[in-house]
């Protein structure tokens, strides 16, 4: 089942997902070469449950850490540990909050140092893709509208959409239905009704689309070693336009002044 989530409850996760987009923002500002993921996490989870909140995943499934940190061709649920980042990665950020009852999940690229122009370009688009999706999360739509607009807007630089991987609904539950594929078919899937919160999520690979899990159980990387970008956000279902209930406004603003 489908959750519809009362203005009440909007606003409590509104809470929880804004403090995922402020933790990333202290995640920003340490950000750089020569620093290990871990020291990332620390700071992460710190940050969270210094705001009352708890980390969202720790423990979720069994996965050991605050953060999922991705590199390069990871593409998502990458452990944090010793590895330094170095001039020229990307790292994908995915992080989670629970509090109150309900869950914050949200998920931003970041370039380190100076990326490859070609690799600064998958983060762009991947980020506008994000966007064109969540102008399909508006009642009267169906799911696969916001694949559709995600996956014709990034085929259209001939990058590809992981299809192992998917977007999901989000609430007392970190994942709850229905599932959010980033390709799909216009006027295809659940209709889209007011009240549903959602986890939209593209998973973008400058490569081919293919995917694997590594050993540890959890990273995914892309089979070509080319690199992957990723970015979620929660929103809201409404009518006319959604409600972006996390942010990159705390994030941007830090990479801003950087
Ligand atoms: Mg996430
Ligand atoms: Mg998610």
């Amino acid at each position: 089942m489908i959750y519809i989530k009362t203005d009440e409850e909007v606003e409590i996760q509104r809470q929880s997902s804004l403090l995922v987009g402020k933790t990333l923002a202290e995640v920003a500002k340490i950000i750089k070469p020569g620093i290990k993921t871990i020291e990332l996490d620390k700071v992460a989870e710190s940050y969270i449950r210094d705001n009352g909140a708890a980390p969202g995943f720790k423990g979720y499934g069994g996965f050991p850490a605050t953060l999922c940190i991705s590199v390069n061709d990871e593409v998502v649920h990458g452990i944090p540990g010793n590895r330094e980042l170095i001039d020229g990665d990307i790292v994908s950020i995915d992080c989670g909050t629970y509090m109150n009852g309900f869950y914050g999940d949200s998920a931003y690229t970041f370039a380190v140092g100076e990326v490859e122009d070609e690799v600064l370009l998958l983060l762009e688009r991947t980020k506008e893709s994000l966007y064109l999706g969540i102008e399909q999360a508006i009642v009267g739509k169906r799911i696969g509208d916001i694949g559709y607009a995600v996956q014709k807007y990034v085929e259209s630089f001939g990058y590809s959409v992981v299809r192992d991987l998917v977007g999901h609904g989000v609430g007392r539950n970190l994942h709850e239905k229905p599932e959010i594929p980033n390709h799909g078919r216009r006027g295809s899937g659940v209709k889209l009704k007011s009240g549903m919160c959602l986890a939209i999520e593209p998973m973008i690979n400058l490569g081919v689309k293919d995917v694997l899990q590594d050993n540890d159980g959890w990273t995914i990387r892309t089979t070509d070693k080319k690199p992957s970008a990723h970015f979620e956000h929660n929103v809201v279902v409404r009518n006319g336009k959604a409600d972006i209930l996390s942010t990159f406004k705390y994030i941007e603003e830090v990479l801003k002044n950087k």
